[in-house]
């Protein structure tokens, strides 16, 4: 088994053991995080652009009956 390579702001090497298929601990555990950031992130993106979308066809809809109705 290999150390977990996560380096503390003391510069000290992380005592526990990696994980069988990762190059760290699973307390130190890098990639799962950044792929949640992105994850979350894509999610208020979609998010935005479905209340723009939907803004646009109230909008309309306001526009289209105000129009109507003289
Ligand atoms: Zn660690």
């Amino acid at each position: 088994m290999t150390r977990c390579l996560h380096i503390d702001n003391k510069g000290q090497q992380c005592p526990q053991e990696a994980e069988a298929n990762s190059a760290f601990c699973s307390a130190h555990e890098a990639p799962p995080q950044i792929g949640f950031r992105l994850a979350a992130w894509r999610k208020f993106l979609f998010r935005v652009a479905a209340l723009i979308l939907l803004l646009l066809i109230l909008l309309q809809a306001y526009v289209l009956l105000k129009v109507a109705l003289g």
